[in-house]
């Protein structure tokens, strides 16, 4: 079988993470394509797992040398992009590849992967919601999320650039929708 590439893309708090990390816990054979980037560590994560954790100057190396499929300033300084060698790995290891990426990462990626790959938007449900989401995650201060709302607004009217949109309102409801259209396009 030939492999493949699932892209999950859409605003910061919109569910993307937990829908994904059901995904890779399911028998989908996905294995998630950790990003570079200048961002600092939170203390839930770790280096090498959810991120390579990259100074500014090691990062900008790395575009020099052509380093990655694709790559963002997402917000103000910082950082993130695709390596091209994870999605080497992955696929010298027969599994697909899933992306995690923010909304212009997402179009650029299915741009690149085309047929090979699926983009899905998770939407959620208002921005209010995104809001409380935010909020409640307790990770970033006031102004982070302020400037992570002000994007999610303008990233919202972008689903249209999407093979499909998941509203992600229901979390259960959500993460079957996704499991049900990944699962159709990796046995097509
Ligand atoms: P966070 O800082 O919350 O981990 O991620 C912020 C945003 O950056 C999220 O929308 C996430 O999906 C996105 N992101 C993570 N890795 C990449 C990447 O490699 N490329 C792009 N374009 N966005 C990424």
């Amino acid at each position: 079988m030939e492999n493949k590439v699932v892209i999950i893309s859409g605003p910061s708090g919109a569910g993307k993470t937990t829908i994904v990390r059901h995904l890779l816990n399911s028998s989908l054979n996905l294995e998630f394509s950790v990003s570079a980037t200048t961002r600092a560590k939170r203390v839930t994560e770790t280096d090498g797992k959810d991120y390579y954790f990259l100074t500014t100057d090691e990062f900008r190396r790395r575009i020099s040398k052509d380093d990655f499929a694709e790559w963002e300033e997402v917000y103000k300084d910082h950082f993130y992009g695709t390596l091209n060698s994870e999605v080497e790995r992955i696929w010298a290891g027969k599994n697909n590849v899933l992306f995690d990426v923010d909304v212009k990462g997402g179009i650029n990626l299915k741009k690149i992967f085309r047929q090979k790959a699926i983009s899905i938007f998770i939407m959620p449900p208002s921005v209010n919601v995104l809001e409380e989401r935010l909020l409640g995650r307790e990770t970033d201060s006031k102004e982070k999320i302020r400037m992570r709302l002000l994007k999610a607004e303008e990233e919202m009217k972008l689903n249209r650039d999407f093979d499909f949109t998941v509203v992600n309102d229901v979390l259960e409801k959500a993460i079957i929708e996704t499991h049900r259209l990944v699962s159709k396009f990796l046995n097509e």
